[in-house]
């Protein structure tokens, strides 16, 4: 089969996709369009720099990439150098994979306050994503409020109460690590809305922050259930248990040598960030749980703090032309319509951990190829020549390499890797 294939977002779902299309339509050929020269998506932008082993999944990709068939269109974005309509014409099906790259607002008053930041663009900020690499945040206070009770949330409250040492063998990008390490941040607080059993952390992330050098994690044990009950059962039981139990660890811990505290405060739902030039503390409303909701009490308490991360989810933003439904991108089950398909964060929201995407890539790849009635389009061939026309500086896969290698080369050891955040950076290595 020579179908013509374009995929736009180079992350895990549009990576395991390329992969099933490999497999489901062998002779077809696959084009990988991402916006930044650099491959990957939520592997390089999302995932925390501490956690680097997770991103040895990019190699897995990176073999896909190696394949003839597969291109990678590199500093490309769909909508402003191309658009959906063109991709449609010269690919027998699209298949959408740029995840959720946009964070959900809480809606609350002083939102908008110098020192409020959602967790892409925070995370973005560590890890260098070109976009946030100069958001330059707020960490001259101290006390950092983190609203959510999820593993974006734990990862912004350790990656920030890390110290150098610890971040040695992390890949966290060194404009980061500089401010972190220059911050007199001592208090770290994380709230959730719901409690200890509802919340979103896993075992194994939480457990971490048990291991902290310079960090205590504060839980207070009147906050804690005896037991896990709500009719959870099987795998997600198992979760809820573990997680309990690791809290119940951290409320009987005492450890004044431990400098910097991060409190977990459950049942304690965001109502207004304070200030007047910029954040200088939040008001929150007590909880209670009626049917697994939260439920405001009307009795209020503040905290004093110098910025706010919120880490409460992402939405999808599409090219033009593509609907959308609430957060993510209207579809029945991966097919947005004929010949137009999507995958991953954009089509079922910002959940799961990357495996997941697996079978979900590959669940829409069967549709994808049952749908396909003729093949016959012109492909990657054309799109370069309009590409050139236009002035666009396509990445391809060999040129990534070659940025990719001098990231490693350019690292001062232990560190494994010093990324390039600017895409200007990035394009000088080439031209
Ligand atoms: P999450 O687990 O869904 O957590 C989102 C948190 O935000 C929840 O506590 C949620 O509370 C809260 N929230 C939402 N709206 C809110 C509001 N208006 N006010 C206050 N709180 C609000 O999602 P995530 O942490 O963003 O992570 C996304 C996915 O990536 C998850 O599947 C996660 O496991 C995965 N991930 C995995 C790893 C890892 O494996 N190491 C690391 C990072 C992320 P409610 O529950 O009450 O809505």
């Amino acid at each position: 089969m020579n179908a013509k294939f374009a995929i736009v977002g180079s992350g895990p779902a549009g990576m395991y996709a390329a992969d099933a299309l490999l497999k489901s339509a062998p002779g077809c050929s696959v084009d990988v369009f991402e916006k930044y020269p650099a491959p990957y998506g939520l592997i390089r932008y999302g995932v925390a720099p501490d956690h680097y082993k997770t991103r040895n999944t990019s190699r897995q990709f990176a073999r896909t990439f190696e394949e003839n068939s597969v291109d990678f269109f590199g500093n490309v974005e769909i909508g402003k150098d191309i658009s959906m309509a063109e991709l449609r014409e010269h690919y027998d099906s699209v298949i959408l994979a740029m995840g959720a790259y946009n964070d959900r607002k809480l809606g609350i008053n002083g939102e908008n306050l110098n020192g409020v930041y959602g967790a892409c663009a925070f995370v973005g900020w560590y890890n260098g994503h070109p976009e946030f690499r100069d958001l330059d945040p707020l960490l001259d206070k101290d006390g950092v409020a983190v609203i959510g009770i999820g593993n974006v949330a734990l990862d912004v409250c350790r990656v920030l109460s890390k110290t150098r040492a610890e971040h040695d063998t992390s890949d966290i990008c060194k404009h980061a690590l500089d401010a972190i390490e220059a911050s007199p941040l001592s208090t770290l607080h994380m709230f959730g809305r719901r409690g200890p059993i509802e919340a979103g952390f896993t075992p194994k992330e939480l457990g971490e922050i048990r291991e902290l050098e310079k960090c205590a994690a504060i839980v207070n044990a009147s906050q804690l259930p005896n037991k896990v009950e709500g009719g959870f059962e099987g795998r997600t039981k198992g979760i809820k248990e573990k997680n309990l139990k690791i809290l119940k660890e951290l409320s009987d811990q005492n450890k004044p040598e431990k400098n910097v505290r991060m409190n977990l405060t459950f049942y304690a739902s965001p109502i207004e960030i304070l200030g007047t030039d910029r954040v200088e503390g939040i008001r929150l409303e007590k909880t209670d749980m009626v049917d697994g909701k939260a439920v405001a009490t009307g009795n209020t308490f503040e905290i004093s703090c110098g910025s706010v991360v919120t880490a409460i989810g992402y939405h999808t933003l599409p090219p033009e032309g593509v609907p959308l439904n609430g957060g993510t991108v209207a579809n029945e089950n991966g097919r947005v319509e004929p010949g137009v398909y999507v995958v991953g964060w954009a089509k079922r929201g910002p959940s799961g951990t990357i495996p997941t995407n697996g079978p979900d890539s590959r669940d829409v790849i069967e549709l994808v190829i049952e749908d396909l009635e003729t093949a016959g389009k012109p492909g990657g061939k054309e799109v370069d020549i309009l590409l050139q026309k236009r002035g666009v500086r396509r990445v391809n896969f060999k040129e990534w390499q070659k940025i990719s290698d001098m990231e490693y080369s350019r690292a001062q050891p232990p560190r494994p890797r010093e990324r390039f955040t600017r895409v200007e950076e990035m394009l000088a290595i080439l031209d």
